[in-house]
């Protein structure tokens, strides 16, 4: 199996990476081009979004993780898959509306409302039925973005009231909840299945 990183900038990497050991699936933290070029799948984890794009930039992670996800995969360019919660789902939708909205990377065909549920206040815990997946799963949205459009090319995995939460466009899988706080590890499991199944 193939290395899952998890980019370690800022945010809850830590828990990410804690749900993939549950899992015995090989995780490293990834902080720069060199951690970047050992993994095959990449977790873009909640937390301020702004301070993740500006580290992206720095770096030029972020324009690597793009030129990954787009390219057609060879011997010594390897494909990229991607899962970006929360903040993550914003770095990686086409476009951000809302105050302070960072500069995005544009890999997924959806446009994405930033801080729409509100502040801090109004988070909230709730369980999803996910695409896929029997029983419901237990999720957390923190400060979390909202889906507002999605493209065509777009599947709709799961729901909240109406609002998509869990979406996947070709190597991009995005959602806009927590899973890894809540010590569930299917939405990292249906990750690594989508990887197997490509
Ligand atoms: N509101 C945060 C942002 O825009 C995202 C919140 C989160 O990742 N839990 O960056």
């Amino acid at each position: 199996m193939s290395v899952v990183g998890v980019l370690a900038f800022q945010g809850d990497f830590s828990e990410h990476i804690a749900v993939l050991h549950s899992m015995h699936v090989p995780a490293v933290e990834v902080r720069s081009l060199s951690d970047l070029s050992k993994v095959g799948a990449l977790i873009i984890p909640g937390g301020e979004s702004t301070v993740i794009a500006r580290f992206l930039d720095e770096t030029r992670v972020g324009k690597e993780i793009v030129r990954r996800v787009l390219a057609t995969p060879t011997r010594t360019l390897p494909p990229l898959f991607v899962y970006g919660t929360c903040a993550g789902a914003i770095l990686l939708a086409k476009k951000v509306t809302g105050k302070n909205a960072p500069r995005s990377l544009k890999l997924i065909d959806l446009t994405i409302d930033r801080n729409a549920y509100g502040t801090q206040l109004d988070s909230f815990e709730t369980n999803i039925r996910v695409k896929g997946i029997r029983e419901k799963i237990p999720v957390s949205f923190i400060r979390a973005p909202k889906i507002t459009r999605v493209g065509k090319g777009v599947e709709i995995l799961a729901e909240h009231q109406g609002v998509p939460v869990l979406v996947r466009q070709g190597k991009v899988l995005v959602g806009t909840f927590h899973s890894e706080v809540r010590d569930d590890a299917r939405i990292h499991q249906l990750f690594l299945k989508i990887i197997k199944a490509s």
